[in-house]
């Protein structure tokens, strides 16, 4: 799987080209109604970013932001673990991981109902989008119906879909499409000179191949990654190039923190500076200005002032409920009080096929 905490995926990647690996050419332009091609950033741009002092940083992202969003708005998604554990893919971040002892105990992939049961339950709290999460290096032919299904409810109910699965062909990524799937989740992690000292089960290109294929299938690309993995700032320099300088950047890019469990290698690491999470926050928003920037794991060690510099830095989209698959998340009614505390409201559903880079749905957020 390729979870918001998470991703898949990974391979000596220290070999690779420093320099922008990128998806071939998007198909989907046309198709999408983008004019002009997203700006291509410099690492020495994106460095010069993260040099800012604070507030001028601040300043600029939330500049960028009420350019293209209500600034009082957060999309809320809720995170559903639907096959948790044993997962044969090696990333060191991950308590799904089969190959570290964490104690989690393992799950077979859910039956429709109860999954629909959660989504309902997701809707009454406030939730606009589902998203759930399978720890697979990629889903199997016999979990296709299943996940059709799933897909084919939660979107009956009204709210967006979207799942995590690892891996997928371009013959999977078109059958979740057609069964109605409007995001996928792939992160790509952290750089790709990184990259190998936290998978090796799976290759940074792989990762880029299946974001193509979510691309070649129509839907909405979830793609952002891990900061506090022991990576330097050039590291994390490097995934937002990657991510922003994509032919279509992600719609959704979703920034976490490492939330470190027992068991796993990362488990005892430093934190991060806070105040280098927020800089990847607001450099995120400037280099990916019409994209919902998520703040994701590691948001139940962070407290409400620190998440409200995060929505001022641009962050727009939050894990709302009790789990963030198999970590805590502040449950929704912390969540209410926060946002009820800074005036901010949760972002209306748009369970549609249009991508956020369509000229007109662009015309339609810079207007508000
Ligand atoms: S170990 Fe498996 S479940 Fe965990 S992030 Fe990697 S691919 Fe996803």
């Amino acid at each position: 799987m390729n979870s918001p905490t998470v991703s898949a995926a990974q391979q000596g990647s220290r070999n690779q080209s420093s320099e922008n690996q990128q998806p071939a050419a998007n198909g989907n332009s046309a198709h999408n109604g983008q004019t002009t091609p997203p700006k291509q950033w410099q690492r020495s741009e994106i460095a010069a970013l993260f040099a800012l002092p604070m507030n001028d940083l601040l300043f600029r992202a939330q500049s960028v932001h009420r350019e293209h969003f209500n600034p009082n708005e957060v999309q809320v998604s809720t995170l559903l673990s639907i096959k948790t554990g044993a997962c044969p893919e090696d990333c060191k971040y991950c308590p799904q991981s089969a190959r570290y002892d964490t104690g989690l105990e393992k799950e077979q992939l859910m039956e429709v109902q109860k999954v629909l049961e959660q989504a309902e339950r997701a809707l009454q709290t406030g939730a606009t989008r589902f998203c759930m999460g399978a720890a697979w290096r990629d889903p199997k032919e016999r979990d296709m119906p299943k996940l059709k299904a799933m897909i084919e409810g939660v979107r009956e109910m009204g709210l967006e879909t979207c799942m995590t699965l690892g891996m997928l062909s371009n013959e999977q990524a078109a059958a979740l499409a057609e069964a109605g799937l409007d995001y996928y989740n792939h992160n790509l992690d952290t750089s790709p000179e990184f990259y190998g000292e936290i998978i090796t089960t799976r290759t940074y290109q792989d990762r880029l191949n299946t974001l193509q294929s979510v691309r070649n299938a129509g839907m909405k690309v979830c793609s952002g990654g891990i900061v506090g993995m022991g990576e330097e700032q050039k590291d994390r320099i490097g995934l937002l190039q990657q991510l922003a300088n994509m032919p279509l950047p992600p719609e959704s890019v979703p920034i976490n923190q490492l939330v470190k469990v027992s068991g796993t290698p990362l488990d005892s690491l430093e934190d991060l500076d806070p105040f280098e999470f927020i800089r990847c926050i607001a450099i995120a928003r400037i280099l990916m200005p019409k994209s919902h920037v998520r703040l994701s794991a590691g948001r139940e060690t962070m407290s409400d002032e620190m998440q409200a510099l995060c929505f001022f830095a641009g962050a727009n989209s939050i894990f709302y409920g009790e789990k963030l698959l198999t970590t805590a998340n502040p449950v929704a009614d912390a969540d209410q009080r926060l946002f009820a505390r800074l005036g901010i409201r949760p972002e209306a559903a748009k369970p549609k096929k249009e991508l956020f880079y369509d000229a007109a749905a662009n015309d339609s957020q810079s207007a508000r």
